[in-house]
């Protein structure tokens, strides 16, 4: 396989950068563009140890580097890795890069540093995943499930289910291939119990994403209701400051403004909106259309209803719109006299809290929130699939698991058992990489960045 080499740093100003070579010629390169103050050679470095000296390109110094040698297969990709780390100039970095591209290597594509650990059998495709989710962790909680996964949790669990099949499928296919041997008969009851100890392993898998998901990536919010109810000041005072534009003029907030803000455990992706009404203001129309479709896309509405003002025909359109969604209907200003009608609301069941955007005073809205999006400590008992991918592997396993139940229960011929179950092992090697397409691997690495 070719040497590889990419910035690994951000593409920023910094104290630091770090160039990284991987391959089997990582060395020699290094050799090329880098020359130790202790005049030693650097393929007869020990791996793990480190030499201070100056990259050059041709002998045109570039900058006073540490250089870090690591042997393979005592490295993160599982081959020779040279790391420069250089002033954090862009100038600089960039240009040790382009002299290690003359000197013998590649461009890194996104990703191959990692996808490469994972050919290299040093992670397994769930880990190489969580090392994604531990770079953009942005809580504590996020950090531990990433770190367990990357600790091989899921792997682990998915392991020992996979097991379990082969167990089985082994013990069917010596009860089906050598009858005339004195191999006890495979017991459908039996076989169906242990079937089930491996569904619930893959069930705990599943049965936390949602809340795993919340964790990692918010819950997307949309704050919607008429114009001049407050949902800009409502917004501003989430997000702790000044975004939305906040005007007694109706029609004020024309495009969708976007933040994330925190509630206790819970990230809320928010969007304020133009108000929902009927209007006749094209621009504003367009805001409108975009609220509309957020309401579809949005896994929490935040309807927000001015308590100072009778309920009209627009709150009402409202209500009936979100009645089928998870939605919070806030009733606003209560700070001033109350003449709001909430009896539609409470017809249909949206819980509602009473809030003062004006004044700050949002309590019952953080309460709700977060009793609607409830984290359950448990979590951490089981640690969640990380993705869809996983998940989708996982839900396919365990449907399979289920079909095969069914099948022994029904008394169906063990042959056709077998394929089942064969059918939810192929998935499980699926989760962990063991057994999987170039596409979906291409497809994995993709999301990394260059340098990773
Ligand atoms: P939006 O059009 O729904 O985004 O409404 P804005 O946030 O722009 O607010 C419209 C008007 O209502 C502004 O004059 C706000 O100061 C006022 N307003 C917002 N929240 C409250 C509140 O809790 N109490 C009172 N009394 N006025 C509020």
């Amino acid at each position: 396989m070719h040497t590889i080499a990419a910035i690994s740093t951000p593409n920023a100003v910094g104290g630091i950068a770090v160039i990284r070579i991987s391959g089997s010629n990582a060395f020699a390169v290094a050799e090329r563009i880098f020359k130790p103050f202790n005049n030693k050679k650097i393929s007869d470095m020990e791996g793990y140890t480190c030499c201070y000296g100056i990259a050059h390109d041709n002998n045109e110094r570039i900058d006073d580097c540490i250089l870090t040698a690591f042997k393979a297969p005592h490295s993160y990709t599982g081959e020779d890795v040279i790391e420069i780390s250089c002033h954090g100039g862009l100038f600089i970095s960039k240009k040790i890069l382009r002299t290690a591209l003359k000197n013998g290597a590649e461009n890194a594509e996104a990703g191959e540093f990692t996808k490469r650990a994972f050919m290299n059998g040093k992670l397994d495709l769930t880990q190489a995943e969580a090392v994604m989710d531990i770079i953009s962790a942005k809580s504590d909680m996020e950090l531990k499930i990433a770190e367990e996964l990357r600790e091989g949790a899921a792997f682990k669990k998915a392991r020992n289910c996979s097991d379990k099949l082969v167990k089985i499928l082994g013990d069917l296919a010596a009860w089906a291939d050598y009858p005339e041997e004195d191999i006890p008969e495979v017991e459908p009851n039996q076989l169906a119990e242990e079937l089930k100890t491996v569904r619930n392993e893959l069930f705990s898998l599943v049965e936390n994403y949602d809340a795993g998901r919340i964790i990692r990536e918010g819950v997307s919010t949309v704050i919607v209701g008429k114009p001049n109810v407050g949902k800009s000041t409502l917004f501003n005072c989430l997000a702790g400051c000044e975004r939305s534009i906040v005007t007694d003029i109706s029609g004020t907030t024309r495009d969708v403004v976007e933040e994330s803000v925190r509630i206790g455990d819970i990230i809320l992706r928010l969007s304020d909106t133009a108000g929902i009404h009927e209007t006749q203001d094209i621009i504003e129309g367009i805001g409108i259309g975009i609220a509309e479709k957020m309401i579809d896309s949005s896994e929490l509405v935040i309807a927000v209803f001015d308590g100072s003002c009778p309920c009209t025909e627009d709150d009402l359109k409202l209500i009936d719109r979100i009645k089928n969604k998870k939605s919070l209907a806030v009733i606003n200003k209560s700070d001033a006299e109350q003449v709001f009608d909430s009896e539609m609301i409470k017809s249909k069941n949206i819980p509602i809290v009473y809030i003062s955007a004006k004044e700050n005073n949002i309590e019952q809205l953080n309460i709700a929130v977060q009793n609607l999006f409830k984290i359950n400590s448990e979590i951490f008992s089981s640690v969640p699939a990380a993705n869809e991918r996983q998940k989708r592997c996982i839900e396919k396993a365990l449907e399979s698991v289920d079909n095969a139940v069914n099948m022994l229960k029904n008394g169906e011929f063990l042959d056709a058992v077998t394929v089942v179950i064969d059918e939810a092992e192929q998935y499980l090697l699926e989760l962990t990489g063991e057994k999987i397409t170039e596409t979906v691997v291409n497809e994995v690495f993709s999301r990394f960045c260059v340098g990773k």
